[in-house]
């Protein structure tokens, strides 16, 4: 049985915070900060260049790849760390697309995070007019899989309600009609149980900075199945990814496996993060997780409609439907995130109207959600959130 509360007490919290953000960006792990601390001194420091070799500095993408491989199911040797997630999409797009020479369109669904859809539009524009990207809504996505789909591409939980796709069935689909998959695992990776080798997806991205706490701009992850690695061409060559980058040669030569899908310098001190981040996972069970996640989902759910009726339930109500988020929709939104931000429960809000509250059982309780569902609707019922500074729009929402 993981113990909840020896993972909580590996997490510095802010003081009097009860944080339902996770599902954004991850808090702060307590080994991080000496971890870090100490490659910049004794290695950065004290090595300067030879850390490449002498700390290993080289090798961290496919390293921590491998420890974020175990928490989605993939084998040693096919995850690789580097770049920001709309990188990867990008690049799993682009390979997918070049192995089905005779298909020009990718789908995917109305509910992606719009990063996703946009990176797919501007390959599309340059690979060619015939290219497009075709968006249904998220339960017409089965009927809308056939032959002239060359790739479908979805994330597997939406960012604004928390609705989870069926994963293996829309992949077993989709190779059915003969297209290629790249799932998109943000709000799953350290939030739910994935098996990307069970389910035989084709390609997989994702980012650390949220479930996988590595911190603001951390590196993002893609795996390629083992069947397919050695095949890709990666349309971002960078000389990171090539066979032999010390050779400096002028042709391009794709490495061995997943490591052609590096592209330039590693960033190293972010990779450290994520690695130092990652040993909170060590003795985690993720059927654990999840069923704490849904107990925990399950309070705040029912304490909220009970004693919050203006406020809707965005999420699907069948549990199993649900990633480890939950959402409500109130017009007035965002001034009530901000008020019951100024009260110390932290979620967030996205546009036009969804409140979005992350539950993440590493640090969080059973106690923290009645609270925050009670201090919510605290702030419901006595319309306190109706102030004007409550309702000014910050930069990031
Ligand atoms: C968070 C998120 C992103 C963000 O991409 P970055 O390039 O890391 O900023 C992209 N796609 C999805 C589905 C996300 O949830």
């Amino acid at each position: 049985m993981t113990d909840f509360d020896h993972t909580r007490a590996l997490f510095d919290l802010p003081e009097g915070v009860i944080y339902l953000d996770g599902n954004s960006l991850g808090p702060l792990p307590k080994g991080v900060a000496a971890r870090v601390a100490q490659v910049v001194t004794d290695e950065w420091g004290k090595m300067v260049i030879t850390g490449w070799n002498r700390a290993g500095w080289m090798d961290l993408p496919s390293r921590v790849g491998d420890r974020v491989g175990r928490l989605i199911g993939a084998p040693r040797g096919t995850v690789v760390m580097g770049d920001t997630l709309s990188i990867k999409v990008y690049q799993a797009l682009a390979s997918a697309l070049e192995m089905r020479p005779d298909r020009r369109i990718i789908l995917s669904d109305t509910g992606n995070f719009p990063s996703d859809l946009y990176m797919a539009d501007g390959l599309c524009r340059s690979l060619g007019p015939d290219y497009r990207v075709k968006t249904v809504a998220p339960d017409a996505v089965e009927g809308a899989i056939d032959p002239s789909v060359a790739v479908l591409m979805l994330t597997e939980v939406d960012y604004r309600t928390g609705r989870k796709h069926d994963m293996a069935r829309l992949i077993a689909k989709a190779h059915e009609v003969g297209a290629l998959v790249v799932w998109d695992l943000a709000h799953s990776a350290g939030a739910i149980p994935v098996d990307v080798a069970g389910a035989d997806t084709d390609f997989a991205v994702g980012c650390s900075y949220k479930y996988l706490n590595s911190g603001p701009g951390g590196p993002a992850f893609i795996y390629v199945a083992p069947r397919l690695a050695d095949q890709v061409r990666p349309a971002l060559s960078g000389w990171l990814g090539h066979e032999a980058p010390f050779a400096f040669d002028l042709d391009y030569r794709p490495g061995a496996g997943i490591e052609r899908m590096r592209v330039g310098t590693p960033p190293v001190l972010q990779l450290v993060a994520l690695d130092a981040a990652l040993d909170v996972w060590d003795g985690v069970d993720m059927a654990d997780l999840r069923a704490r996640s849904l107990e925990l989902q399950g309070i705040f759910i029912n304490r909220v409609e009970a004693a919050c009726p203006t406020l809707t339930l965005a999420s699907p109500r069948a549990p199993e439907n649900r990633g480890s988020q939950v959402s409500f929709r109130h017009p007035d939104g965002y001034a009530i995130m901000q008020a019951l931000i100024a009260e110390g429960v932290i979620g967030d809000f996205r546009a036009p109207d969804i409140l979005r509250f992350g539950f993440t059982p590493l640090y969080l309780s059973p106690k923290d959600v009645t609270r925050a569902a009670d201090t919510l609707c605290d702030i419901m019922a006595t319309g306190r959130w109706d102030r004007p500074e409550f309702h000014t729009r910050a930069k990031v929402t």
